[in-house]
Protein backbone atom coordinates (compact mmCIF):
# COMPACT_ATOMS: atom_id res chain seq x y z
CA UNK A 1 0.00 0.00 0.00
CA UNK A 2 1.21 3.96 -0.39
CA UNK A 3 2.52 5.22 2.45
CA UNK A 4 -0.33 7.24 4.10
CA UNK A 5 -1.46 10.84 3.12
CA UNK A 6 -1.79 11.74 6.66
CA UNK A 7 1.97 10.58 7.35
CA UNK A 8 3.34 12.88 4.76
CA UNK A 9 0.64 15.85 5.59
CA UNK A 10 2.25 17.92 8.16
CA UNK A 11 0.76 21.26 9.99
CA UNK A 12 3.50 23.48 8.25
CA UNK A 13 5.03 23.18 5.09
CA UNK A 14 7.55 20.74 5.18
CA UNK A 15 10.75 21.20 3.39
CA UNK A 16 9.92 18.66 0.83
CA UNK A 17 6.35 20.95 -0.41
CA UNK A 18 8.34 24.04 -0.61
CA UNK A 19 8.64 24.04 -4.47
CA UNK A 20 10.71 26.25 -6.22
CA UNK A 21 11.16 27.37 -9.78
CA UNK A 22 13.86 25.32 -11.63
CA UNK A 23 13.57 22.38 -8.56
CA UNK A 24 12.87 18.99 -10.07
CA UNK A 25 10.07 18.39 -7.72
CA UNK A 26 9.31 14.06 -6.68
CA UNK A 27 5.36 13.53 -5.79
CA UNK A 28 5.29 11.15 -2.81
CA UNK A 29 6.54 7.51 -3.85
CA UNK A 30 4.13 4.39 -4.02
CA UNK A 31 4.49 0.81 -3.72
CA UNK A 32 6.63 0.93 -0.51
CA UNK A 33 8.44 3.77 -2.33
CA UNK A 34 9.35 2.26 -5.15
CA UNK A 35 7.92 4.45 -7.73
CA UNK A 36 7.40 8.08 -7.93
CA UNK A 37 7.10 10.62 -10.84
CA UNK A 38 9.33 13.54 -11.32
CA UNK A 39 8.27 17.15 -12.17
CA UNK A 40 10.17 19.55 -13.31
CA UNK A 41 8.74 23.09 -11.69
CA UNK A 42 9.07 26.32 -13.73
CA UNK A 43 7.16 28.33 -11.49
CA UNK A 44 4.99 28.29 -8.72
CA UNK A 45 2.17 30.26 -8.81
CA UNK A 46 0.80 29.80 -5.26
CA UNK A 47 1.26 27.52 -2.42
CA UNK A 48 -0.20 27.35 1.34
CA UNK A 49 -1.22 24.96 4.26
CA UNK A 50 -5.11 25.37 3.93
CA UNK A 51 -7.37 24.42 6.70
CA UNK A 52 -7.53 20.43 5.02
CA UNK A 53 -4.13 20.08 3.11
CA UNK A 54 -1.10 21.36 1.57
CA UNK A 55 -2.01 22.85 -2.06
CA UNK A 56 0.43 24.25 -4.48
CA UNK A 57 -0.09 25.26 -8.27
CA UNK A 58 2.64 25.17 -10.14
CA UNK A 59 3.39 25.55 -14.07
CA UNK A 60 5.65 22.70 -15.62
CA UNK A 61 6.65 23.11 -19.30
CA UNK A 62 4.45 21.12 -21.77
CA UNK A 63 2.36 19.81 -19.00
CA UNK A 64 0.75 23.25 -18.28
CA UNK A 65 -0.45 24.39 -14.82
CA UNK A 66 -0.71 21.47 -12.47
CA UNK A 67 -2.46 21.25 -8.82
CA UNK A 68 -1.24 19.43 -6.14
CA UNK A 69 -2.60 18.85 -2.62
CA UNK A 70 -0.03 17.25 -0.40
CA UNK A 71 2.23 16.76 -2.75
CA UNK A 72 0.11 14.45 -5.14
CA UNK A 73 -0.75 15.54 -8.59
CA UNK A 74 -4.52 15.71 -8.81
CA UNK A 75 -4.76 17.84 -12.15
CA UNK A 76 -2.57 18.92 -14.84
CA UNK A 77 -3.39 20.74 -18.06
CA UNK A 78 -1.47 18.55 -20.23
CA UNK A 79 -4.21 15.74 -19.41
CA UNK A 80 -6.79 16.62 -17.55
CA UNK A 81 -9.47 15.54 -20.51
CA UNK A 82 -8.69 11.96 -20.08
CA UNK A 83 -9.73 12.15 -16.39
CA UNK A 84 -12.66 14.95 -16.90
CA UNK A 85 -14.18 13.45 -19.79
CA UNK A 86 -14.11 9.56 -18.59
CA UNK A 87 -15.50 10.40 -15.22
CA UNK A 88 -18.11 12.58 -16.48
CA UNK A 89 -19.55 11.41 -20.11
CA UNK A 90 -19.38 7.71 -19.67
CA UNK A 91 -22.09 8.01 -17.07
CA UNK A 92 -24.46 10.72 -18.31
CA UNK A 93 -24.51 9.24 -21.61
CA UNK A 94 -25.49 5.68 -19.97
CA UNK A 95 -28.15 7.26 -17.99
CA UNK A 96 -31.05 8.23 -20.19
CA UNK A 97 -32.12 11.87 -18.88
CA UNK A 98 -30.17 13.31 -16.15
CA UNK A 99 -31.55 15.92 -14.70
CA UNK A 100 -29.77 17.02 -11.35
CA UNK A 101 -26.61 16.00 -10.91
CA UNK A 102 -23.68 15.86 -7.97
CA UNK A 103 -20.60 16.08 -7.88
CA UNK A 104 -18.43 15.46 -4.46
CA UNK A 105 -14.67 16.92 -4.21
CA UNK A 106 -13.87 17.83 -7.44
CA UNK A 107 -12.96 21.72 -6.43
CA UNK A 108 -10.54 22.47 -9.60
CA UNK A 109 -13.90 22.39 -11.62
CA UNK A 110 -12.85 20.44 -14.07
CA UNK A 111 -15.57 17.87 -13.61
CA UNK A 112 -18.03 20.73 -13.33
CA UNK A 113 -17.40 22.28 -16.76
CA UNK A 114 -18.07 18.35 -18.10
CA UNK A 115 -21.63 18.21 -16.96
CA UNK A 116 -22.57 21.60 -17.66
CA UNK A 117 -22.06 20.58 -21.40
CA UNK A 118 -25.08 18.29 -21.07
CA UNK A 119 -28.56 20.07 -21.87
CA UNK A 120 -30.69 18.04 -20.06
CA UNK A 121 -28.93 19.17 -16.74
CA UNK A 122 -31.02 21.09 -14.72
CA UNK A 123 -28.87 21.50 -11.85
CA UNK A 124 -25.66 20.77 -10.96
CA UNK A 125 -24.68 20.45 -7.36
CA UNK A 126 -20.97 20.50 -6.13
CA UNK A 127 -19.49 20.11 -3.07
CA UNK A 128 -15.99 20.49 -1.99
CA UNK A 129 -14.73 20.55 1.61
CA UNK A 130 -11.77 23.05 1.12
CA UNK A 131 -12.76 26.94 -0.42
CA UNK A 132 -9.38 27.31 -1.22
CA UNK A 133 -9.40 24.99 -3.48
CA UNK A 134 -11.97 26.76 -5.17
CA UNK A 135 -10.70 30.07 -5.35
CA UNK A 136 -7.13 29.16 -6.09
CA UNK A 137 -8.60 27.18 -8.67
CA UNK A 138 -10.77 30.01 -9.99
CA UNK A 139 -7.65 32.42 -9.96
CA UNK A 140 -5.00 30.03 -11.67
CA UNK A 141 -6.88 27.23 -13.79
CA UNK A 142 -9.58 29.57 -14.85
CA UNK A 143 -10.17 27.06 -17.96
CA UNK A 144 -11.06 24.57 -15.55
CA UNK A 145 -13.15 26.43 -13.09
CA UNK A 146 -15.47 28.49 -15.36
CA UNK A 147 -18.72 26.24 -14.35
CA UNK A 148 -18.08 27.83 -10.88
CA UNK A 149 -20.33 31.29 -12.72
CA UNK A 150 -23.04 29.11 -14.46
CA UNK A 151 -26.46 29.74 -13.37
CA UNK A 152 -27.40 25.93 -13.30
CA UNK A 153 -24.07 25.70 -10.73
CA UNK A 154 -24.48 25.43 -6.62
CA UNK A 155 -21.59 25.03 -4.75
CA UNK A 156 -22.11 24.25 -1.39
CA UNK A 157 -18.63 24.06 0.62
CA UNK A 158 -18.67 21.88 3.02
CA UNK A 159 -17.98 17.44 4.19
CA UNK A 160 -19.21 15.90 1.28
CA UNK A 161 -19.94 12.71 3.48
CA UNK A 162 -22.61 14.96 5.72
CA UNK A 163 -23.64 16.54 2.94
CA UNK A 164 -24.96 13.32 0.89
CA UNK A 165 -26.07 11.56 4.46
CA UNK A 166 -28.77 14.98 4.54
CA UNK A 167 -30.96 13.52 0.43
CA UNK A 168 -32.53 11.06 0.16
CA UNK A 169 -33.36 10.72 -4.31
CA UNK A 170 -32.11 13.48 -5.11
CA UNK A 171 -30.01 13.03 -7.94
CA UNK A 172 -30.00 11.02 -10.92
CA UNK A 173 -26.46 11.27 -10.90
CA UNK A 174 -23.58 11.58 -7.99
CA UNK A 175 -19.64 12.26 -9.49
CA UNK A 176 -16.96 11.57 -6.80
CA UNK A 177 -14.50 12.98 -7.51
CA UNK A 178 -12.39 12.78 -4.71
CA UNK A 179 -8.53 12.86 -3.76
CA UNK A 180 -6.99 9.51 -2.62
CA UNK A 181 -8.41 8.16 0.73
CA UNK A 182 -6.09 9.54 3.32
CA UNK A 183 -7.20 13.09 4.89
CA UNK A 184 -10.47 14.14 4.43
CA UNK A 185 -11.63 12.12 1.51
CA UNK A 186 -11.22 8.90 3.96
CA UNK A 187 -14.95 8.76 4.64
CA UNK A 188 -15.55 8.86 1.01
CA UNK A 189 -13.92 5.36 0.47
CA UNK A 190 -16.11 3.41 3.11
CA UNK A 191 -19.42 1.35 3.12
CA UNK A 192 -21.28 3.08 5.10
CA UNK A 193 -20.54 6.34 2.25
CA UNK A 194 -21.54 3.78 -0.19
CA UNK A 195 -25.13 3.24 1.28
CA UNK A 196 -26.02 6.93 1.39
CA UNK A 197 -24.77 7.67 -2.47
CA UNK A 198 -27.81 4.35 -3.25
CA UNK A 199 -30.12 6.64 -0.87
CA UNK A 200 -29.01 10.20 -2.59
CA UNK A 201 -29.97 8.82 -5.79
CA UNK A 202 -33.22 8.59 -7.70
CA UNK A 203 -34.83 5.45 -8.87
CA UNK A 204 -32.62 4.86 -12.21
CA UNK A 205 -29.86 6.77 -10.95
CA UNK A 206 -25.80 6.28 -11.14
CA UNK A 207 -23.08 7.07 -8.88
CA UNK A 208 -19.45 6.88 -10.37
CA UNK A 209 -16.43 7.68 -7.72
CA UNK A 210 -12.80 7.85 -8.41
CA UNK A 211 -11.45 4.69 -7.43
CA UNK A 212 -7.60 5.03 -7.81
CA UNK A 213 -5.14 3.22 -9.94
CA UNK A 214 -5.24 -0.99 -9.29
CA UNK A 215 -1.76 -0.96 -10.05
CA UNK A 216 -1.16 1.13 -7.06
CA UNK A 217 -4.49 0.33 -4.79
CA UNK A 218 -5.04 -3.02 -5.61
CA UNK A 219 -6.20 -4.42 -1.64
CA UNK A 220 -8.28 -1.23 -1.58
CA UNK A 221 -10.16 -1.90 -4.63
CA UNK A 222 -11.04 -5.24 -4.08
CA UNK A 223 -12.52 -4.36 -0.39
CA UNK A 224 -14.62 -1.57 -1.53
CA UNK A 225 -15.81 -3.59 -4.30
CA UNK A 226 -16.62 -6.59 -1.83
CA UNK A 227 -18.12 -4.24 0.25
CA UNK A 228 -20.60 -3.08 -2.35
CA UNK A 229 -21.17 -6.19 -3.78
CA UNK A 230 -25.07 -6.50 -3.94
CA UNK A 231 -25.71 -2.90 -2.80
CA UNK A 232 -26.38 -1.55 -5.88
CA UNK A 233 -28.37 -3.60 -9.44
CA UNK A 234 -24.85 -3.40 -11.15
CA UNK A 235 -21.33 -2.64 -10.31
CA UNK A 236 -18.33 -2.06 -13.22
CA UNK A 237 -14.68 -0.64 -12.25
CA UNK A 238 -13.55 1.32 -15.71
CA UNK A 239 -9.92 3.10 -16.52
CA UNK A 240 -8.62 5.81 -18.06
CA UNK A 241 -4.78 6.61 -19.12
CA UNK A 242 -3.62 9.71 -17.21
CA UNK A 243 0.25 10.71 -18.22
CA UNK A 244 0.56 12.84 -15.11
CA UNK A 245 -0.80 10.35 -12.46
CA UNK A 246 1.66 7.76 -11.02
CA UNK A 247 1.61 4.38 -12.89
CA UNK A 248 -0.45 6.41 -15.66
CA UNK A 249 -3.67 5.03 -15.47
CA UNK A 250 -6.52 5.44 -13.09
CA UNK A 251 -9.82 3.75 -12.17
CA UNK A 252 -13.65 4.11 -11.39
CA UNK A 253 -16.22 2.38 -9.89
CA UNK A 254 -19.63 2.65 -11.82
CA UNK A 255 -22.48 1.53 -10.02
CA UNK A 256 -25.81 1.86 -11.11
CA UNK A 257 -29.59 1.19 -10.25
CA UNK A 258 -30.54 0.37 -13.71
CA UNK A 259 -29.19 1.99 -16.81
CA UNK A 260 -26.47 -0.17 -18.94
CA UNK A 261 -22.82 1.68 -18.99
CA UNK A 262 -22.25 -0.93 -22.43
CA UNK A 263 -25.48 -0.24 -24.35
CA UNK A 264 -25.30 1.85 -27.52
CA UNK A 265 -24.32 5.86 -26.76
CA UNK A 266 -27.38 8.50 -28.16
CA UNK A 267 -25.47 9.80 -30.83
CA UNK A 268 -27.75 12.86 -30.74
CA UNK A 269 -26.37 13.63 -27.26
CA UNK A 270 -23.13 12.76 -27.89
CA UNK A 271 -23.20 15.45 -30.77
CA UNK A 272 -24.53 17.84 -28.76
CA UNK A 273 -21.60 17.97 -26.23
CA UNK A 274 -19.27 19.19 -29.12
CA UNK A 275 -15.53 18.96 -29.58
CA UNK A 276 -14.21 16.43 -27.01
CA UNK A 277 -10.17 15.98 -26.50
CA UNK A 278 -10.38 12.58 -25.23
CA UNK A 279 -13.62 10.60 -25.05
CA UNK A 280 -15.34 8.81 -27.73
CA UNK A 281 -17.97 5.98 -27.79
CA UNK A 282 -15.48 3.21 -28.80
CA UNK A 283 -12.89 4.55 -26.00
CA UNK A 284 -16.49 4.39 -23.50
CA UNK A 285 -16.64 0.42 -24.11
CA UNK A 286 -13.26 -0.40 -24.21
CA UNK A 287 -12.80 0.99 -20.78
CA UNK A 288 -14.83 -1.74 -18.68
CA UNK A 289 -12.73 -4.16 -20.45
CA UNK A 290 -10.14 -5.34 -17.92
CA UNK A 291 -6.92 -6.89 -17.62
CA UNK A 292 -7.24 -11.06 -16.30
CA UNK A 293 -4.70 -9.66 -12.78
CA UNK A 294 -7.69 -6.88 -12.26
CA UNK A 295 -10.85 -8.79 -12.93
CA UNK A 296 -9.63 -11.12 -9.97
CA UNK A 297 -9.62 -8.21 -7.73
CA UNK A 298 -13.30 -7.98 -8.44
CA UNK A 299 -16.39 -10.54 -7.02
CA UNK A 300 -17.24 -13.11 -8.52
CA UNK A 301 -20.25 -11.15 -10.95
CA UNK A 302 -18.99 -8.23 -11.63
CA UNK A 303 -15.69 -9.94 -12.96
CA UNK A 304 -18.09 -12.27 -14.89
CA UNK A 305 -20.04 -9.08 -16.19
CA UNK A 306 -16.77 -7.59 -17.63
CA UNK A 307 -14.70 -10.49 -18.64
N1 LIG B 1 -8.62 14.19 -9.95
C1 LIG B 1 -8.16 14.16 -8.67
C2 LIG B 1 -7.45 12.94 -8.23
O1 LIG B 1 -7.90 11.83 -8.53
O2 LIG B 1 -6.43 13.06 -7.61
C3 LIG B 1 -9.16 14.66 -7.67
C4 LIG B 1 -9.34 16.11 -7.90
S1 LIG B 1 -10.27 17.09 -6.85
C5 LIG B 1 -9.17 18.43 -6.67
C6 LIG B 1 -10.30 16.33 -5.25
C7 LIG B 1 -11.00 17.21 -4.23
O3 LIG B 1 -11.68 16.42 -3.26
C8 LIG B 1 -10.06 18.11 -3.45
O4 LIG B 1 -10.27 19.44 -3.83
C9 LIG B 1 -10.42 17.87 -1.99
O5 LIG B 1 -10.41 19.03 -1.20
C10 LIG B 1 -11.82 17.26 -2.14
N2 LIG B 1 -12.25 16.48 -0.97
C11 LIG B 1 -11.49 15.63 -0.23
N3 LIG B 1 -12.26 15.10 0.76
C12 LIG B 1 -13.50 15.64 0.63
C13 LIG B 1 -14.71 15.49 1.37
N4 LIG B 1 -14.78 14.70 2.45
N5 LIG B 1 -15.81 16.19 0.96
C14 LIG B 1 -15.75 17.00 -0.13
N6 LIG B 1 -14.61 17.19 -0.85
C15 LIG B 1 -13.51 16.51 -0.49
Amino acid sequence: MPASRADRAKPDLPERFHLSAGETFLEPPCLEGSLGLAIKVDRVLCQERTEYQDLAIIEAGPLGRILLLDGNIQVSQFDEPAYHEMMVHVPMLSHPDPKRVLIIGGGDGGALREVLKHESVQEAHICEIDKRVVELSRRHLAELASGFDHPKTRLHIGDGFAFLAGHKEAFDLIIVDSSDPEGPAEGLFGPDFYRNLKQALRPGGIAVSQMESCHLYAPLISRIFEQIEGMFETSYYYTTMVATYLSGVIGFAFNSLGPDPLAPVDQKRLQALGELDYYNPTLHRAAFALPCRWLKLLPPETARRQA
